[in-house]
């Protein structure tokens, strides 16, 4: 067992490279000349590529976006993405979060296992193969990105000078293979409400993030008369989720929820939801309470798009999943900021048209936004085959499958490109929490299968 051994040899290094390169604070900065992220991702870059040097590999830099490094002879390439920036540390550490520290066998620090120490045992990988001496058909290029926390900007530019490899995996969610990812649209609806005199509507607020289950809403009314309407709000069931505050003809009610992520958005519970539920009861008449309606009726608690012409659902990718993230009132509008991931066989254009179909006699008008294609790689191509062979055969996990998410990984970067690792099913989960640490069990494990992994590639 050649490669075991190997992997014990260079044990101490493998902790050591990473405690130092979490000492980095690779968090996003200001930009300067050649370092378009600021000074830490820069740091961290060049770490990379010096120790990639030491290594002996064939480095390339990208104007201090990226860089890569490459071993092995071939035409055809297979790549590694990995990504040297972190999210800022936020608080409530036990231990410094840039201080690479190990406790009970685990090194702690933001980046640990999001995703610099990955990018340390992929890079360990490559130099045992190297080591190995082994005959490569294929070339292997590990890519370091420094700005996949906060909007790609490294690989735009990066693939903007480089062609893409022929075939791609990230170590940068989860295991076993992640090979399919729905597609992603942000966009707006705007509804333009009309003055009718008896509500008059002074402010609309909900939600922070598009692609967040928002957990509160609030709006602000001025009425002449709130006593019937204080009436009607007392036989609503689900006053639990309302709070009402009434200063003479103002009245401003605030709604509650549960937060998660938009592509869950069956996990939290939505407060613009319970704000409309609660104003469609309560409202007599106007263009708030038809507005109100219209919510309810086409999205209310729907998680799926199917009250709006757009359920849409595939074998492989499952349901659609539809989430009103953001609502505010403005210049007379109402818009509301929705985030749509939807199954790998349908299209954005598909759900416009379907919305559209389904709005069409309505004041309800579609503002078209982004749109993040899906991903897809088949269950049985070469890279999906080989990476879940080596899982399989290193962990002894035969009962996990290739999985379909509604969020996206840093492998959408690319064409033939899937995630793999470096979270195992079951394992805790401390991507972007306090705490953040990398066991060093867990780091050899993953120096492992990521060297037979790139051994079967390069085959
Ligand atoms: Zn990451």
């Amino acid at each position: 067992m050649e490669i075991r051994a190997l992997i014990e040899k260079y044990k101490n290094e493998i902790v050591e490279k990473t405690q130092e390169i979490i000492r980095i604070r690779s968090v996003e900065g200001t930009p300067a000349e050649g370092k378009p992220f600021g000074e830490g991702p820069y740091k961290a870059l060049e770490y990379a590529v010096n120790l990639s040097k030491e290594m002996g590999f064939k480095v390339e830099e990208f104007d201090g976006y990226a860089a890569h490094a490459e071993i092995g002879q071939g035409d055809e390439l297979v790549g590694i993405l990995v990504h040297l920036d972190v999210v800022p540390e936020g608080e409530g550490w036990e231990y410094d979060p840039y201080g690479g520290e190990v406790h009970d066998g685990k090194i702690y620090g933001r980046g640990a296992v999001d995703d610099k120490g990955p990018a340390i045992a992929v890079m360990y990988a490559m130099k045992i193969l190297q080591d190995l001496g082994v005959d490569f058909n294929r070339r292997i290029r590990i890519i370091f990105g420094t700005n996949e926390e906060s909007g790609w900007g490294c690989m735009n530019h990066y693939l903007s000078k480089v062609k893409p490899p022929t075939m791609a995996f990230t170590p940068d969610a989860d295991f076993p293979v992640i090979n399919g990812e729905k597609g992603i649209m942000v966009f707006d609806l705007r509804y333009p409400l009309k003055e009718d005199g008896e509500v008059k509507l002074i402010d609309l607020k909900g939600g922070s993030a598009p692609n967040m289950v928002p957990d509160t809403a609030s709006v602000t009314l001025e009425l002449e008369d709130i006593d019937s309407l204080m009436e009607r709000a007392k036989s609503y069931n689900g006053e639990d989720k309302i709070e009402i505050n009434v200063e003479g003809k103002t009245i401003q009610i605030r709604a509650k929820g549960k937060s998660a992520h938009g592509s869950t958005p069956e996990r939290g519970e939505n407060a613009i939801s319970n704000l409309m539920a609660f104003l469609g009861e309560v409202l007599k008449a106007g263009s708030l309470k038809e507005f109100a309606r219209l919510y309810n009726e086409s999205i209310g608690f729907y998680h799926n798009g199917e009250g709006i012409g757009c359920g849409f659902e595939d074998e492989i990718s499952g349901k659609l999943n539809f989430n009103a993230g953001m609502i505010k009132y403005e210049d007379g509008y109402i818009t509301l900021t929705i985030n749509i991931r939807y199954p790998i066989t349908s299209s954005a254009k598909e759900v416009y048209a379907g919305m559209r179909e389904k709005l069409k006699d309505t004041d309800m008008v579609i503002v078209e936004g982004s749109d993040q294609k899906p991903l897809y790689v088949p269950e049985d191509n070469f890279l999906v085959t080989k990476l879940m062979d080596v899982y399989r055969s290193v962990t002894g996990d035969y009962d996990s499958k290739p999985i379909v998410i509604g969020g996206g990984t840093y492998a959408r970067a690319m064409e033939n490109a899937v995630a793999f690792g470096p979270v195992f099913p079951g394992q805790e989960d401390v991507v972007h929490q306090k705490n953040e640490y990398i066991a060093i069990d867990h780091l050899m494990m993953l120096t492992e299968i990521y060297t037979k992994a790139l051994y079967e590639l390069s085959r």
